[in-house]
């Protein structure tokens, strides 16, 4: 089998993309698949159209002219002499040194056309013999306590938060409390001293920095409140701060635009950040 990787037609087994797509590190892409039947690529217009809107809303430049593609398309199909089967292309914003927000301006996207031969008879077989369905709860994607890579839209989110000047961006649910930040958890310090950061059991991700901040503020000798709060109480809180293994304790000091208390980083959090690498568990590297 043959493979087209961006530019070239390889022996299907050698075809790779590097390590840091951002396909493969943050679900940065987008593809589509057609039918191939008797020869022809099925719906391949309306295919590329849809392709075309994918790429238009996350911002990915088009991997080659869009009078190429379906060229590409009819030689994988050829090259692979599937009549029956499927072609599938994925395109993904490049490659890039990890970082959410999106790689400057003139990195490439990378385009994987692939095509496979199925059986017809096996498919008409299944259609006299009909399917069975299961259903399951609507939850695509509310698994966030899983650190998966499917971190689209948490790149979009901070990168949103970049074009606005800011370096992180907070999920808000529906009843307008605050969730976590793209790449961190949320916490804020109350008018009395308290922090407040939402309980981890589900809705977020169960970061190891703020558990390990939990033992941080014990030693301080600072209470904590595990519970939700609104982005009017953060607004209005003393201090807020987020917190991930590469940010540790990082002071907020704006919030839309809001400043937090006198637009200064706190002092509780600069102290919890000054404590952290005491209690934190230390590994030789
Ligand atoms: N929440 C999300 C969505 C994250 O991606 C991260 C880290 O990347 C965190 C929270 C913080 O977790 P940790 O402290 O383990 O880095």
């Amino acid at each position: 089998r043959i493979a087209y990787v961006n530019g070239r037609y390889v022996a299907h087994a050698d075809a790779c993309v590097h390590i840091e797509d951002r396909g493969y590190q943050f679900a940065d892409g987008v593809y589509e698949v057609c039918e191939v039947a008797r020869g022809f690529i099925v719906d391949m217009p309306h295919h590329l159209a849809r392709l075309d809107r994918s790429l238009r809303e996350l911002s990915i430049d088009w991997p080659v002219t869009q009078r190429v593609l379906p060229l590409i398309l009819r030689e994988v199909v050829r090259r692979n002499h599937v009549a029956n089967g499927l072609v599938y292309l994925q395109v993904t914003r490049g490659v890039a040194s990890r970082d959410f927000v999106f790689p400057a301006a003139g990195t490439k996207p990378s385009l994987v056309v692939t095509a496979r031969k199925a059986d017809p008879a096996m498919a008409s077989k299944r259609a006299e013999n009909g399917i069975k369905v299961i259903t399951v709860p609507e939850n695509r994607w509310d698994r966030v306590d899983i650190k998966s890579v499917g971190l689209l839209p948490n790149v979009l989110a901070k990168q949103k938060a970049r074009e606005a000047g800011a370096q992180e961006a907070w999920f808000v649910d529906a009843d307008g409390t605050v969730k976590e930040g793209g790449s961190s958890n949320a916490w804020i310090i109350t008018r009395n001293g308290v922090l407040v950061t939402r309980p981890a059991e589900h809705g977020i991700l169960r970061g190891i920095t703020r558990t390990t901040l939990f033992e941080v503020a014990a030693k301080l000798g600072l209470t904590i409140e595990e519970r939700g709060f609104s982005v009017a109480e953060a607004k209005a809180a003393r201090e807020a701060f987020i917190s991930s293994a590469t940010t540790i304790a990082m002071p907020i000091v704006a919030i839309d635009g809001v400043p937090v208390a006198n637009g200064h980083p706190g002092s509780i959090t600069l102290s919890l950040r000054q404590a952290f690498f005491d209690v934190a568990e230390k590994s030789p590297a």
